[in-house]
């Protein structure tokens, strides 16, 4: 990396706190730790980092607040740190304009994954913002016409799975949920998750080469999807 990247870690426990810090460390982040919410913010105030990283059980603070707080302000991307029976946790954070979430026990490699692709699409998405476009590798969503194509070609998308696709690659790199999905495609209607799953089904089959493997939209178990890897 050319660049050191500033990662504030909030984290209550000093054994988590100091494993992520020398995790972070070792892969050339430059790590600074906040034990408490009010610390937190204060450091995110001050530095301005390139992502934060959050568990949501502060002693201080609700952990949903810090997000609550932050988005009133900036983008600046967030990972939650979640134990792995919190799912509804993970969506709340999620719904409240976390991007990624991480789940304990993890490992070093999924952690320092997770935060080179959320600062890599924070940084993307501005670069692109106003081009009108989303490419990724072969595909590319063309927000201007409405259109999806896959190596050049139309992928001949139904409007709703347009819409679906449309919103994942306008929150590249951000995890969507299934609320978030239904809200913005079918609108106030309930949908159920599984309708869902049918509309990604018929999506994979007309972007992925292999719908088994996809690599353009993954999904987020339990939760919703997220476009790019
Ligand atoms: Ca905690």
């Amino acid at each position: 990396m050319l660049k050191s990247y500033n990662v504030v870690v909030v984290e209550d426990e000093d054994i988590t706190r100091e494993l992520l810090g020398k995790i972070l460390t070792d892969n050339f982040f430059k790590v600074h730790p906040a034990p408490n919410g009010k610390k937190a913010i204060k450091l995110i105030n001050e530095i301005t980092p390139d992502i934060v990283i959050l568990d949501l059980g502060l002693p201080d603070m609700d952990g949903f607040k810090i997000i609550r707080e932050m988005r009133t302000w900036t983008q600046i991307p967030i990972i939650v740190v979640s134990a792995n029976h919190k799912e509804q946790d993970k969506v709340t954070a999620l719904e409240l304009g976390a991007d990624d979430y991480i789940t304990e026990p993890f490992g070093a490699a999924e952690l320092v994954a997770r935060i080179k692709n959320a600062i890599k699409h924070s940084v993307v998405l501005k670069e692109r913002k106003n081009d009108g476009k989303y490419v990724l590798r072969e595909l590319t969503v063309d927000f201007i016409n409405k259109r999806v194509l896959i190596n050049g070609f139309d992928a001949m998308l139904t409007k709703n799975e347009y819409r679906i696709v449309s919103l994942l690659a306008q929150n590249a790199g951000k995890v969507i949920t299934y609320e978030h999905i239904t809200k913005n495609v079918w609108g106030t209607e309930k949908i159920s998750d599984s309708r869902i799953r049918v509309n990604m089904a018929n999506i994979r089959k007309k972007i992925e080469e292999d719908t088994a493997f996809p690599e353009y939209i993954i999904t987020e178990p339990g939760i919703g999807y997220k476009m790019g890897i």
